[in-house]
């Protein structure tokens, strides 16, 4: 009898302790769950400022608008590049800009947008879906900043993180690359070279870090300009293994570059901004007392 009670016991607090851990699990899958459909509803006033704002569209006209007009001067001034990676040799090379895709020149809010809807984070899968659609609208002043320099014979080189991944067997390695060809053409910029896009993965080098393809640039081209709206789409090795107050001083100590050779967009939205950002995000909130 005293057995019996004593294996009952036993039984009862295995059943207590795998109900706790299933407990536990449940929950913590919960909270991991919450907190990425979180970070999507996080999302909202972001993505209505994108979409709704005059202020948006106004900021990125401004920001295009400036770099149009120094066009014609950055191609006389041989003696200058935009990238850091090119340090000399470079006067005589044929003029390029460098243009980041998402963000930069296609709009991908209405992506933003339906992860909201749906309540959903950022997944590669529903993302290369909405790569597959072709359908980004452009960044207001892109079309008109790209198609100006083509007239000026400047080569115009899209270097973007959107990644290389197979989707059919019959589909090939980088169905992406065609993708985003046929998106740029749908808004308007027609003079394209597929050639000049240049995607994440499409090369073992070409990794989310930019220097490696500003390099492979760098050898055929002065490049005269740099768009895009990460700082990874301007500087090296920001994008992580540095935190926001390094960033920032990066950004003073390369201060006479901006709205010069620098064309920079605001993207609330998603970026190494927020990469680097450790911990809980409300305590990265500057107050007062
Ligand atoms: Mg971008």
């Amino acid at each position: 009898m005293k057995k019996n009670n004593f294996s009952g016991l036993k039984v009862s607090v295995v059943l207590c302790l795998v109900s706790v851990l299933v407990a536990c699990h449940t929950n913590t899958r919960m909270q991991d769950n919450d907190k990425q459909v979180q970070s999507a509803h996080n999302n909202l006033n972001s993505t209505l400022w994108l979409q709704n704002s005059a202020e948006f569209k106004a900021s990125a006209l401004q920001t295009y608008n400036t770099a149009k007009n120094h066009l014609a001067a950055s191609l006389a001034d041989t003696g200058v590049s935009a990238a850091l990676e090119q340090t000399s040799g470079f006067a005589g090379l044929p003029p390029a800009i460098i243009l980041d895709v998402d963000e930069t020149v296609l709009d991908n809010s209405p992506y933003q947008a339906q992860l909201i809807k749906n309540g959903k984070p950022f997944e590669l899968q529903t993302w290369d879906s909405w790569v597959a659609l072709r359908s980004a609208k452009a960044i207001p002043g892109a079309v008109e900043l790209i198609n100006e320099a083509l007239r000026k014979g400047i080569r115009v080189i899209f270097l973007t993180n959107r990644e290389c991944m197979q989707r059919t067997a019959a589909g090939g390695a980088c169905p992406q690359k065609m993708d985003t060809l046929v998106n740029l053409r749908s808004v308007g910029i027609n003079n394209v070279n597929i050639d000049d896009l240049m995607l994440k993965n499409e090369h073992v080098s070409w990794t989310s870090e930019k220097q490696s393809r500003r390099m492979t640039v760098a050898q055929k081209y002065r490049i005269l300009m740099l768009f895009g709206d990460d700082l990874g789409d301007f500087l090296p090795h920001v994008k992580k293994d540095i935190n926001h107050q390094q960033r920032a001083e990066l950004v003073d100590k390369h201060k006479q570059r901006w709205g010069q050779t620098w064309y920079v967009f605001g993207n609330p939205t998603y970026g190494s901004w927020q990469r680097v950002l450790m911990g809980e995000l409300k305590d990265h909130l500057d107050g007062y007392e």
